[in-house]
């Protein structure tokens, strides 16, 4: 299992309305970050703050300069919603998502690498 290479992959497949936000980080967004908030539509995440129409990709996903292949960051990372902060949790899922943390190693032995995954998610507040 390696670290995450930050493909962003798992972000563009799953933010055109894949997304959860737990009550709780709509609760705070409302309350600390208004900016980000304005992106909820009826506890859903994310639309077009002036349409209300669901966005195709994350607003907070940014390509970062000079990168060769590219790599994305987070700019709301430490407010992240609840299903950003829990990604990846599954094995069969990184596989299924092109997810750049899995080896061959992994696929080979994917109960070895959940275990793993486990161990990583609950040591990082990745998780
Ligand atoms: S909020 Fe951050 S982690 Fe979640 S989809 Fe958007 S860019 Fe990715
Ligand atoms: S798909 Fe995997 S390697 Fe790529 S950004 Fe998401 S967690 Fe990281």
């Amino acid at each position: 299992m390696k670290d995450c290479n930050q493909c962003g992959k798992c972000c563009i497949k799953y933010s055109d309305g894949a997304l959860s936000a737990s009550a709780q980080d709509i609760d705070d967004w409302e309350l600390f970050n208004p900016e980000i908030y304005a992106y909820v539509n009826a506890g859903e995440i994310w639309y077009l703050p002036e349409t209300k129409k669901l966005l195709q990709l994350c607003p907070w996903l940014t390509a970062i300069e000079n990168t060769h292949p590219v790599k994305y960051g987070c700019d709301i990372y430490l407010d992240r919603p609840e299903d950003c902060r829990l990604y990846p949790s599954r094995i069969d899922e990184m596989q299924r998502d092109g997810c750049e943390m899995l080896e061959v190693k992994d696929l080979k032995n994917p109960k070895k690498a959940q275990e793993k995954l486990n161990k990583l998610m609950a040591d990082s507040h990745h998780g």
